[in-house]
C-alpha cells in the first residue's frame, strides 16, 4: 500500500487500476480455481483504432501479468457489415502491439449451433417467444425508463407454435424483418434492456464463415455473455456503455442451467481523444467518402494509420498506461499521446539532416572542388547508436525560414552581416544574397571561418544560432507529408446539430516536394524512423522508393503537453 492507501503494484510502483485490484483480490480468494482468462472481442466491421488498443492492452496485459490467457474472439454476429479484410487487419494490429492469442482465435459464429440450441431450450421452457411485429412497433411498445412497456400480443403464444415458427424462420420461410425471437423477461423492468429483448432476427445473408447455413442470426446481446461462458472467461472487461447490458448477460448465463462458474463483467471508460472521432462507423464514412486516403491514412486514429504515421507500439502503450482505467467517461487530450510518441522516438530515432523548404547557401571562400566528410553523432541520448559521415562542400541547402533579410533582434539565425554555425561544420557569415524574378530569395552568399570547424575548441568562437543543412552536391530530393489534426473542433461529435464533417480541417495534409535529405536516407525502408533535426520526427512511407523517397512527419518537436504540465 502507498501512503494514501492506494494499492501499489510493486513491479512498476504505480497504483494499480481498480480492475487490476479486482483481479488481484479474485486470485487471492482462489476464485475460479485461481484462473484468469480474458478476451478481446472485436466486431470485424472496421479497422481497429487507438480506443481498441486500450481494451487490448487491458485484456492481454492483465492475462500476461497474472499468468492467465487472453482469447481473440471475433464478434461476427452481423453478416451484413463484416468482412475477412477486417479480420486480417485486426490480427495484424494486435500482433503489432506485441500481443499473442496463441491458438485461441475464436468467432462468435463458432457457437451459432450452441446458441441456436439454447434459444430452442428457452422456447421450450416458456422463456422465449416469436413476435410477428415489426422492429418499429416493438420499439414503440418498449416504453420509457419511467413508463412500463406494453406486452406484445404474441407474448403468450403456445410453446409448440413458437418452436415451429422459430425453426421455420431459420429454414428461410419468412422475410427479413417479419418476425423475431424475444426472450420473456419483464416489460416493466426499470432496465430497458430487460424488456423482452430481441435475441434472434432473420437475415438472409451469406456469412463470411458459415456461408448460407443460417437464416437467423443471434443478436450481439444474446451471444456475448454466453460466448464468454463457453470460453471459460473469468473477467469480461468491456467499456462503460455495457454496464446497463450486464443484468441481461447475467440473466442469460444464469438460465443456461449450469452453475459451475460465472464470468464477471467489469466496465471501464472508453478512450476518447480531442480533435478525433473514435467510432468505426464514422471512420468508415471518412474512408468511403474519400475524405482520407484509406483506413491507414496517417491522419486516422486507426492503429494502421498511427503505424504509418510513425507511432511505435511502445508509445501507444505508454500513453494508455498514463491515462489509466476509470469509471468516468472523459476526453483525453491528444497532446498527451503526442508527448508519448516524442518521448519514445527521442530515444529511438537517429538524428539526420533534412531540409524541408530549401534555399541555397554558397560559401564563397570555400574551395570549389573540396569535399569534406564530417562525423556527426546519431543520437545524443544514446551513444551506442554511433555516428555517421556527412558530406560538406561549397554549396549547402538550409531552411528558407532560417534566413531573414531584415530580422528582429532575437532572430538567432542567418541574416545579412550575421553569423551562425552550420551544425557539425563551420561558422559562416552572411555577406549578401540574391533574389529571383519573383522576388524570392534565390541564393545566400556566405564566408566561412576555417578555424571554427566543429571539434576545434581552440577557435573559442561561439555563436547563438545553429542550423541544420545538407550538401547541395550530395542531397537527394524527397517528398515530405506534413500533417495537422484531421478536425478543427476539439470534440467533432459534441454538437448533435452539426455534421462532424463540417469540422474537418482542410489543411490537415500538406505535401512538400523537393525537400533535401542526406543521400543514404533514400534507401531507408518503410516505417524506419528518424529525427530530422529541428524539424520533427519522420517516418518512411510505404510509397517511398529509392528514386522517390517519401517521408511522413510523425510529429514536430514542440511538446505542448510537456510545457503545460511542467
Ligand atoms: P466503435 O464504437 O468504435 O465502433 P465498438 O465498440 O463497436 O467500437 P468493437 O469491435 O465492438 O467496437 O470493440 C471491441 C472491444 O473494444 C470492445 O470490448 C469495446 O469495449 C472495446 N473498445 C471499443 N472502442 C473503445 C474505446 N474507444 N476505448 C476503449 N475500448 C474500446
Ligand atoms: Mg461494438
Amino acid at each position: 500500500m502507498s501512503e494514501n492507501n492506494i494499492p501499489v503494484n510493486e513491479e512498476v510502483k504505480t497504483p494499480v487500476s481498480f480492475i487490476e485490484q479486482i483481479i488481484i483480490d479474485d486470485l487471492e480468494a482462489g476464485k475460479n480455481g485461481g484462473r484468469i482468462h480474458t478476451r478481446f472481442p472485436p466486431e470485424p466491421n472496421g479497422y481497429l483504432h487507438i480506443g481498441h488498443a486500450k481494451a487490448i492492452c487491458l485484456n492481454f496485459g492483465m492475462a500476461q501479468k497474472y499468468g492467465g490467457k487472453c482469447n481473440l474472439r471475433f464478434d461476427d454476429t452481423n453478416p451484413v457489415k463484416e468482412d475477412v479484410e477486417y479480420v486480417d487487419s485486426i490480427k495484424e494490429d494486435i500482433r503489432w502491439l506485441g500481443f499473442d492469442w496463441e491458438d485461441r482465435e475464436y468467432y462468435a459464429s463458432d457457437y451459432f449451433g450452441e446458441l441456436f440450441e439454447y434459444a430452442v431450450d428457452l422456447i421450450k421452457r416458456g422463456l422465449a417467444y416469436v413476435d410477428d411485429q415489426s422492429a418499429e412497433i416493438i420499439a414503440e411498445q418498449k416504453g420509457t425508463p419511467t413508463k412500463a412497456g406494453e406486452e406484445s400480443p404474441y407474448r403468450n403464444r403456445p410453446i409448440e407454435e413458437n418452436l415451429d415458427l422459430f425453426y421455420r424462420m431459420n429454414e428461410g420461410e419468412f422475410d427479413e424483418g417479419s418476425r423475431v425471437l424475444r426472450v420473456k423477461i419483464d416489460m416493466a423492468s426499470p432496465n430497458m434492456h430487460m424488456r423482452d429483448p430481441i435475441i434472434y432476427r432473420i437475415l438472409k445473408k451469406e456469412h463470411h464463415r458459415t456461408g448460407d447455413k443460417w437464416n437467423v442470426y443471434p443478436m450481439y446481446d444474446f451471444a456475448h455473455g454466453e460466448c464468454d461462458y463457453y470460453e471459460g472467461i473469468t473477467h469480461s472487461l468491456c467499456t462503460l456503455e455495457f454496464e446497463v447490458h450486464r443484468p441481461l448477460y447475467d440473466w442469460l448465463v444464469e438460465h443456461l442451467k449450469s452453475d459451475d462458474y460465472r464470468p464477471r463483467q467489469i466496465e471501464f471508460n472508453r478512450l476518447n481523444l480531442t480533435y478525433t472521432v473514435m467510432s468505426k462507423r464514422r471512420l468508415l464514412e471518412l474512408v468511403q467518402e474519400e475524405r482520407v486516403k484509406g483506413w491507414d491514412d496517417p491522419r486516422m486514429p486507426t492503429l494502421c494509420g498511427l503505424r504509418r504515421r510513425g507511432y511505435t507500439p511502445e508509445s501507444i502503450k505508454k500513453f494508455i498506461d498514463m491515462i489509466g482505467y476509470t469509471k468516468v467517461e472523459a476526453i483525453n487530450d491528444v497532446t498527451l499521446l503526442e508527448h508519448a510518441v516524442r518521448d519514445d522516438l527521442n530515444i529511438k530515432a537517429p538524428r539526420v539532416f533534412g531540409v524541408l523548404n530549401p534555399v541555397k547557401v554558397v560559401i564563397t571562400n570555400y574551395p570549389d572542388d573540396m569535399v569534406e566528410e564530417l562525423e556527426l553523432i546519431n543520437n545524443p541520448e544514446d551513444e551506442s547508436m554511433g555516428s555517421r559521415k556527412v558530406h560538406f562542400c561549397k554549396e549547402v541547402y538550409i531552411e528558407r525560414e532560417d534566413f531573414m533579410e531584415d530580422p528582429p533582434n532575437k532572430f538567432f539565425r542567418l541574416a545579412p552581416g550575421r553569423e551562425v554555425r552550420l551544425k557539425g561544420a563551420y561558422i559562416v557569415k552572411c555577406d549578401s544574397f540574391k533574389r529571383n524574378k519573383r522576388g524570392e530569395i534565390k541564393e545566400i552568399y556566405c564566408t566561412y571561418d576555417k578555424e571554427t570547424k566543429s571539434g576545434n575548441e581552440q577557435s573559442g568562437r561561439r555563436v547563438k544560432g545553429t542550423l541544420h543543412w545538407v550538401s547541395a552536391r550530395h542531397a537527394v530530393d524527397a517528398e515530405v507529408r506534413l500533417y495537422d489534426r484531421l478536425f478543427k473542433h476539439e470534440n467533432p461529435l459534441e454538437d448533435k446539430e452539426t455534421d462532424f464533417r463540417e469540422f474537418l480541417n482542410p489543411d490537415s495534409l500538406e505535401i512538400l516536394e523537393g525537400c533535401k535529405i542526406e543521400p543514404w536516407l533514400a534507401d531507408a525502408k518503410p516505417l524506419e524512423k528518424f529525427q530530422f533535426q529541428r524539424m520533427g520526427y519522420f517516418c518512411v512511407d510505404y510509397d517511398s522508393t529509392p528514386d522517390k523517397p517519401v517521408f511522413n512527419r510523425t510529429i514536430s518537436l514542440k511538446d505542448t503537453w510537456a510545457k503545460i504540465n511542467k
